[in-house]
């Protein structure tokens, strides 16, 4: 039901930080669905055997027997494990309980780091955009989206602690782009959960702006409760509440991405 377009490459990008609870998944299903809405086509795979994007989407449990877990260990053809959603033009593989085995089973596995890489291929000219939602470890689960990658977007939360543990994620980056994939880039990092009441925010913002510079988002996502209500609903926050002021962050990060692509294009021709 997924009609192939032509003269497209889908541009994939591994949504990551070893943090737990910083806005990983919250990220790659809100910012998917307003790419989504700017008329891409976009997938979302879920890498995190949590699979809290898969729950946040609505998928039934007993409908992911088709998962990344049988794409990257048991050789599916990955095409198979494409699910709908609720959001015209975006599509998810879910994860599923046995991920949680594959970090494990993947130790001994032949080219451990290139499941995912190798089995991608088919999606390119299918899809616009596939975002990978990594989960809280720099394991072998998120190594395989960083190869499979073409660049990485960090979601950082705005509170004292933001910064810690970036530089283990940055040397992780520059290593698997010195090694295993050299096309990695890091497309940039986005401030999440931030509070304009509280003056904490502000100065953590501005030394990650210091820290990062450029990579940086203009954009930063607000701390809103329509935000975290939505998963529970099994939809987007944009399918929620298109007017809170989450969705619309979303909408914004979106068009801030797509401008700096196009400017990164223009550039290149
Ligand atoms: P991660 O995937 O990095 O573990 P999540 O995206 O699951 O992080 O977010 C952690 C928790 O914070 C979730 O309960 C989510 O609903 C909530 N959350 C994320 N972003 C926001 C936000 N902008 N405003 C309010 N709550 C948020
Ligand atoms: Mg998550």
């Amino acid at each position: 039901s997924i009609s192939v377009q032509k003269n497209t490459k889908a541009k994939i990008w591994a949504i990551a930080n070893q943090k737990g609870g910083v806005g990983k998944t919250t990220t790659t299903v809100n910012l998917a669905t307003a790419l989504a809405a700017c008329k891409k086509k976009v997938l979302i795979i879920d890498l995190d055997p949590q699979g809290n994007a898969s729950t946040g989407l609505g998928v039934k449990v007993d409908a992911r027997k088709q998962s990344i877990y049988q794409v990257m260990i048991e050789g599916l053809p990955i095409q198979q494990a494409i699910h709908s959603t609720d959001v015209p033009r975006m599509h998810v593989i879910t994860s599923g309980v046995e991920l949680s085995g594959a970090e494990l089973e993947l130790v001994n596995a032949s080219e451990r780091e290139f499941r995912l890489a190798n089995a991608i291929g088919p999606l390119l000219d299918i899809f616009d955009y596939i975002l990978i939602d990594c989960p809280p470890a720099l394991g072998l689960l998120t190594l395989n989206a960083l190869v499979a990658s073409d660049a990485v977007l960090v979601p950082l939360q705005t509170e004292f602690y933001a910064l810690e543990g970036l530089s283990h994620l940055l040397r992780t980056i520059d290593r698997v782009k010195r090694g295993l994939n050299r096309r990695l880039e890091i497309q940039g990092v986005v401030l999440t959960m931030y509070d304009r009441r509280n003056n904490l925010c502000e100065m953590v913002a501005a030394d990650v702006r210091a820290f990062l510079g450029e990579k940086v988002f203009t954009t930063v996502i607000p701390r809103n409760v329509r935000v975290s209500e939505a998963p529970s609903h099994g939809k987007p926050v944009l399918l929620y509440d298109v007017a809170c002021a989450g969705s619309q962050a979303y909408i914004k990060l979106a068009g801030e991405i797509l401008k700096k692509e196009r400017a990164a294009e223009a550039a290149v021709a």
